[in-house]
């Protein structure tokens, strides 16, 4: 599972619209009695709390790709664990719209440069759109 499904203060300030947790998630996922994995978060791996919202292309760096593989290394041995032993991994559940963990749908644009003197700021914000992953 997505890090801010169970640490929503994860995402990019001002950006979640839960206190902590998505409880509608969490309830379901009791209810059925499944076990979660937390992922981590790449984008706070790298870029920490303080970073403002990217897209797809700005993450798309040899630096950001190794990293997230790094991270994703043990998880990946802790699931292959579970799999030999007879558990079934029975989904991965990310965030659509995010530029990291977007899994239908990813946040895309023409964005990045330096704000200040930018006069086309709102301009460029309104052509980021959410593209197919
Ligand atoms: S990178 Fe993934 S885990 Fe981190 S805040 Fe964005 S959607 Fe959540």
């Amino acid at each position: 599972m997505s890090h801010c499904i169970l640490n929503s203060n994860s995402k990019v300030e001002g950006l979640s619209n839960s206190p902590g947790i998505i409880s509608e998630v969490m309830n379901l996922l009791m209810e059925k009695q499944i076990g979660i994995i937390q992922l981590p978060c790449p984008e706070m791996v790298v870029y920490g709390i303080k970073r403002w919202g990217h897209v797809r292309e700005q993450f798309d760096t040899l630096f950001f790709r190794e990293k997230c593989q790094d991270i994703i290394k043990p998880i990946t041995y802790q699931l292959l664990d579970y799999v030999k032993n007879g558990y079934k991994v029975i989904g991965i559940i990310g965030v659509d719209g995010s530029p990291s963990c977007g899994v239908n749908l990813t946040c895309s644009g023409d964005w990045g440069g330096e704000f200040l003197g930018n006069i086309d700021v709102l301009n460029k914000v309104t052509q980021l759109s959410q593209v197919e992953s």
